[in-house]
């Protein structure tokens, strides 16, 4: 007997902000604002499209504020934007009426999160509490990311506890969307099933979002994992764009054709049409300028029609 799966799931695509942000070409501001426009009429209806970390950190990422005031997309499209501390989110507020929801993050391991904001957990905690308040009062949606929740390139594998706690901590300031990111691809499905009952169980009411990576080669199968667990919400990029500085080369985020296939073949309902997000990576793939490998635009979809003339697979 096939394991019971949620009817349907919401994905929303990440590849503006954590797609372009690790690709080494420089994405002008007029091709992410087309790319964004057309992810908007595939049916997703959640696109992280910006972040206000320091412009010299992320120098592809500077122009968040004139992204943002170019994106056309349908009104049900909801956008996100990531802001790392208190001056990101002025920065953000300063084009307050083009976006609708805001992404804090920490990292589970201290390790990571003083290599990535130079600050130890505690004192990114307390900061994202008073953010959260902040968010709340402009009547936006606070929502929150815990990276390397499932294990840490310099710490090795990090305890379920402690993301689960900080996952509850997030929950108690008011986030009601918490997302676990595989951020160097540690995790393996049947960790994810364990810690997603885990936080389902023990957080009612909040979203628990599923970002996984493709390191190495388990993000679908930990999406799946996740969804027998009960997640309906992930994260994913279209093309499979943005790869991960660690390990050095290696590929980041599931592709986002690649995760509405899966879903699609399982009877699990995206609200999303696979031909127009792989149309968007392919335009994606115009602007770089090179061949992207997420699997469905090298194979199209399951019912991808071959030429008749061409070889046959053996
Ligand atoms: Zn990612």
């Amino acid at each position: 007997m096939s394991p019971k799966l949620p009817s349907s799931a919401h994905i929303r695509e990440v590849g503006p902000r954590d797609g372009f942000q690790n690709e080494p070409e420089v994405i002008s501001t007029a091709d992410k604002i087309r790319l964004i426009n057309q992810l908007g009429q595939t049916g997703l209806d959640r696109i992280e499209v910006a972040s206000f970390v320091r412009p010299d950190v992320i120098p592809q990422l500077s122009d968040a504020v004139e992204v943002l005031g170019g994106i056309d997309v349908p009104e049900h499209v909801s956008l996100t934007v990531l802001v790392p501390n208190s001056r990101g989110l002025d920065n953000a507020l300063q084009v307050r009426e083009r976006f609708h929801e805001v992404a804090l993050f920490v990292s589970a391991s201290e390790t990571h999160n003083k290599r990535n904001v130079n600050r130890f957990i505690d004192e990114s905690m307390a900061d994202n509490e008073i953010l959260v308040k902040r968010i709340d009062a402009e009547d936006l949606k606070p929502t929150a990311v815990i990276a390397t929740a499932f294990g840490c390139p310099f710490e090795g594998k990090v305890p379920m506890e402690r993301t689960l706690e900080l996952a509850e901590q997030f929950a108690a300031a008011g986030c009601r969307e918490i997302g676990f990111g595989d951020t160097t691809g540690m995790a393996h499905p049947a960790y994810v099933f364990d810690i997603f009952s885990a936080a389902i169980e023990r957080l009612p009411g909040v979203e628990i979002t599923a970002h996984f990576h493709n390191t190495r080669g388990q993000g679908l199968a930990n999406a799946y994992a996740a969804l027998q667990a009960g997640c309906t919400s992930f994260e994913s990029s279209f093309g499979e764009l943005g790869g991960c500085p660690v390990p050095a080369g290696s590929t980041g985020n599931i592709a986002t054709e690649d995760l509405i296939n899966m879903f699609h073949e399982m009877g699990v309902q995206t609200g999303v049409s696979l031909p127009a997000v792989i149309d968007a990576a392919r335009a994606a793939q115009a602007v770089l300028g090179r061949k992207l490998t997420s699997h469905c635009i090298v194979a199209g979809p399951v019912d991808w029609t071959p030429d008749p003339d061409g070889p046959a697979c053996h």
